[in-house]
């Protein structure tokens, strides 16, 4: 039996620390001094090891690379004025993680092994944890297939790793989106419902062709008919109706957002009607071209809610209410960041201090 409590801790002896200009953060390109890892063989997870960041070393033969065993979450980390620590709903993402792996053959990750492993490494460290309105330390668990294997066949061993980067305030300015009509993100009885590396491997393409004609992300529509709304991008989708937020009901090839959950959570709280269900794109575009439609968002970790102002459909450029008109989905993401702050009590207990 794996004693949970026991990490190996091997610290820097050269922190990046002080070369960092922290105002000037380019996402996902600054990485934290130390990584956890936790690897699994012989059908069990072994000691957990925090080390200085740094290359891994492969096989040419490794499955992950061949096959695409690979999972992946994405969440943050915050530190007050005071200097303390809270992770944003890191269980919710061990959850999904799990079932990520459930669908992809890995094994899934016991929640002290996670919550200990992440603990650890945010406090050794801590001053990476960026406390200016807005920034964050983004965190990033994985999992993939090691060993060295041609053969189509899950793999017998892994590693799970956690790194970091601070990451400052995420400001998404206002999209133009296009309905995608030919490419799917995901299918029904696939694995888009999992954070599986291929859906984004797979989705590269169609978001450039999108960029290439003047958009910044697609609105994914469902991969048999393309009649529904699915995902906006790597978000989920909002939209506000009637005033009644609705968003696609969630499936085997919609992601379950942690954001999504939460917005829906809070929205229910402020007496908001709120509707999970199939939402059509005739319906959608009907409503634009009465102009009905009273606001459309695509929500996620990295930017909490990004405003869609523009729909590309057919063609055909539709314009959304301006943003500056919009009610609900400001409403949503400053109660969220209250929370977040402190401002505002932590009703959910979403924030897990450390
Ligand atoms: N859909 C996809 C495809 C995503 O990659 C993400 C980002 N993880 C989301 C939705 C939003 O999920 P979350 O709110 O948990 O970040």
């Amino acid at each position: 039996m794996l004693d949970t409590q026991t990490i190996q801790i091997q610290k820097t002896g050269n922190s990046r620390l002080s070369s960092v200009d922290f105002n000037n953060l380019d996402f996902g390109a600054v990485f934290s001094d130390h990584m956890l890892v936790i690897d699994y063989a012989n059908g069990e997870w072994q000691t957990p090891t925090i080390l200085p960041f740094g290359n891994f070393s492969l096989s040419p033969a490794n499955p992950a690379l061949h096959y695409g065993q690979a999972i992946f979450e994405g969440l943050k980390a915050y530190k007050n004025e005071q200097g303390e620590i809270s992770v944003f709903r890191p269980l919710a993402n061990l959850e999904r993680l799990n079932t990520s792996a459930e669908r992809l053959c890995m094994p899934t990750l016991p929640e002290e092994l996670y919550m200990h492993g992440l603990s650890e490494l945010l406090r050794l460290d801590a001053d990476w944890i960026p406390s200016a309105a807005g920034s964050a330390l983004y965190i990033r668990p994985f999992m993939f297939g090691t060993g060295e294997f041609l053969g189509v066949r899950p793999a017998t061993e892994y590693r799970f790793a956690i790194i970091t980067c601070p990451v400052n305030a995420y400001y998404s300015s206002p999209l133009r989106v296009k309905v995608e009509e030919k490419y799917v993100r995901a299918v029904e009885g696939g694995f888009g419902f999992s954070k599986a590396a291929g859906n984004y491997a797979g989705s590269l393409l169609p978001a450039q062709k999108a960029l290439e004609a003047g958009y910044h992300q697609l609105l994914w529509t469902d991969g048999k008919t393309h009649e529904y709304f699915e995902e906006s991008g790597t978000m989920n989708l909002m939209f506000v109706i009637n005033d009644t937020l609705i968003t696609p009901a969630l499936s085997t090839s919609i992601l379950a957002g942690i954001t999504r959950d939460s917005i829906l959570q809070l929205a229910k709280d402020h007496g908001i009607s709120v509707e999970e269900r199939k939402v059509s794109v005739a319906e959608v575009m009907a409503e634009v071209q009465q102009g009905t439609l009273q606001e459309a968002f695509g929500c996620g970790t990295a930017a909490v809610i990004s405003q869609i102002v523009t729909i590309g459909y057919q063609g055909q450029d539709f314009d959304l209410p301006p943003v500056s008109e919009r009610k609900y989905s400001p409403l949503l993401a400053q109660t969220l960041d209250d929370i977040r702050t402190g401002k505002k009590p932590d009703t959910h207990h979403w924030m897990v201090q450390i």
